[in-house]
């Protein structure tokens, strides 16, 4: 078993490492099947401590109240401890996920940018004093909500867990996390760098379990005032019900049907680059996977087949080794269901151009592989079109002119990314402005930043997150009212 330094068989409630009151949780290694680690999941009664541990010490360790400046300092300490430790989260990442080296390296240093962000974002926030409309001074003040609630899935666990725990502490909560069960060794790690990067005890709270117990007892505790959520539309939905009976805040980030759109006039090279990227980095497991080719007619044919060609030299292996592309998926429930849904679009007519199936012997027997897959011959209504699939599978579909390509991109209930390759600028604007999605890159694909808002339309989300706006997400506005006049109010005064 490989030694993970994570401790025997703790977790991180309200500030304590202690053994989970709840199911035995098995780590496994995607790339082989082998269970690397073994710990208890949290209870519901891990939930309440970390809970209220986490209200006392947002309240008592004085973080609540700490200038922006002294948290911030926190803050970015934290981020400094995660790049240190950046190629000691990458190996567990890869061992938790089967995500090749590489990306799981790259995950780390985004996570650790996302802290130092946060700091600057908190010691340069203001406050507005709004224009007077009285004999008073007016202004807002935006303060904590207290205790966090955040919910993440097991495709980028540091980074996503970073997305919402580092505007969530700058803004001057605690935070309880619940990390996917597939995915939950390199969050725990995240408890042990944010601990010793001086993280006062309490504020971070990291319980791996079962969503509907755990994530479902977090989103329901009277004493959390917001929860962030990214994972699966219908499990956003179920939380989004709760929360309103509770009236509470929300963000939600959603999945994703991605088109990626080929104009005649393309750069085919750096097109084809986009869209193997698009769609087969992190084996397709990336809620803006550009899952739906969208190609111009008139250079279909072509397009479609180098993009055959290319997919097919994709190296598909383990994360570890340095030339994988394409490495397993999270587990090997999650293959199969990615094989279920191309055989049943072949099965509703689909041709598969490439891949289509799980590769076998050598380095791929026990693994979670699956092969790259391109799908022609469906047209967009077919639920291989529809349906997040969260794989390494792309379907092409051919459009005739603008009109036609917007009306088949937009129809779907998904609205969450977006690319356009060509040269023309003008075509570039209309199209971006005329998709429904909240991310759109021209020329480019699956580019992020931290100072760049994120958010979903339709189906794909609620909210925004990143940002210098990110904190304030976490925060509760107030509006005070200065007297400045001479007189008592008039209606009363006098008596
Ligand atoms: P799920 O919705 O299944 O799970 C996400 C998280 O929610 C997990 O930690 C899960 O716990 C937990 N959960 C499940 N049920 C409940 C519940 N009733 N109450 C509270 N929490 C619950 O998604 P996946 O983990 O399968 O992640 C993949 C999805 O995430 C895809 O749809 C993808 O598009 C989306 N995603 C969206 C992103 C975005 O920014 N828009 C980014 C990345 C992914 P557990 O599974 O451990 O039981």
């Amino acid at each position: 078993m490989r030694k993970v330094p994570l401790g025997a068989d703790e977790i991180f409630v309200g500030g304590r490492w202690e053994r989970g009151g709840g199911e035995p949780i098995e780590a496994v290694d995607p790339a082989t099947g082998r269970v690397f680690h073994r710990f208890h999941g949290a209870s519901v009664d891990d939930v309440e401590n970390a809970v209220t541990r986490g209200r006392a010490a947002a309240d008592d360790s004085g973080w609540r109240d700490a200038l922006p400046h002294e948290r911030a300092a926190v803050l970015r300490a934290i981020g400094d401890a995660i790049a240190a430790t950046a190629e000691e989260i990458s190996a567990v990442q890869t061992t938790d996920t089967g995500k090749t080296l590489a990306e799981t390296r790259a995950l780390a240093l985004s996570a650790a940018g996302t802290f130092r962000f946060m700091a600057a974002a908190l010691e340069t926030m203001e406050e507005a004093v709004t224009p007077s409309r009285g004999p008073y001074l007016t202004m807002t003040a935006h303060e904590p909500y207290g205790v966090v609630g955040a919910i993440t899935p097991w495709n980028s666990p540091i980074a996503s867990d970073a997305q919402k725990a580092a505007p969530a502490l700058a803004a001057g909560n605690a935070v309880v996390l619940k990390p996917s069960v597939w995915a939950p060794c390199v969050s725990l790690l995240l408890a042990r760098v944010c601990e010793r990067a001086g993280l006062p005890a309490g504020l971070l709270s990291v319980l791996p379990g079962s969503g509907r117990v755990v994530g479902d007892a977090i989103v329901r505790h009277p004493l959390v005032g917001k929860v962030s959520f990214t994972g699966g539309t219908a499990t956003g939905r179920a939380i989004g019900r709760l929360a309103a009976d509770k009236i509470m805040p929300v963000t939600l980030e959603l999945g994703g049907k991605s088109p990626t759109i080929v104009f005649p006039d393309a750069d085919v090279e750096r097109a084809i680059a986009g869209v193997l990227f698009g769609i087969f980095s992190s084996t397709g497991q990336s809620c803006v996977a550009g899952s739906r080719v969208f190609v111009h007619e008139s250079v279909y044919q072509d397009f479609v087949g180098t993009l055959v060609s290319r997919t097919r030299r994709l190296r598909v292996g383990p994360g570890t080794d340095p030339s994988t592309q394409v490495a397993p998926l999270v587990t090997g429930e999650h293959r199969d269901r990615v094989a279920r849904m191309v055989e049943a679009a072949v099965t509703e007519g689909a041709r598969v151009l490439c891949g289509g199936s799980i590769p076998l012997g050598g380095v791929y027997d026990g693994g979670a592989y699956y092969l790259p897959t391109v799908l022609a011959g469906v047209s967009n209504d077919a639920p291989i079109c529809r349906e997040e699939i969260f794989g390494p599978v792309a379907v092409v579909l051919p459009f005739a002119d603008e009109a036609d390509l917007v009306r088949q991109a937009n129809d779907n209930d998904y609205g969450l990314a977006c690319g356009i390759w060509t040269r023309d600028y003008r075509r570039a604007y209309r199209i971006a402005r005329a998709i429904d999605a909240g991310t759109v890159w021209i020329n480019t694909y699956k580019q992020f930043s931290i100072s760049t808002p994120f958010s979903g339309h339709k189906a794909s989300g609620l909210g925004t997150e990143k940002g210098r706006e990110g904190i304030k997400s976490y925060m509760r506005q107030k509006s005070l009212y200065w007297d400045l006049g001479d007189h008592p109010l008039p209606w009363a005064g006098g008596q």
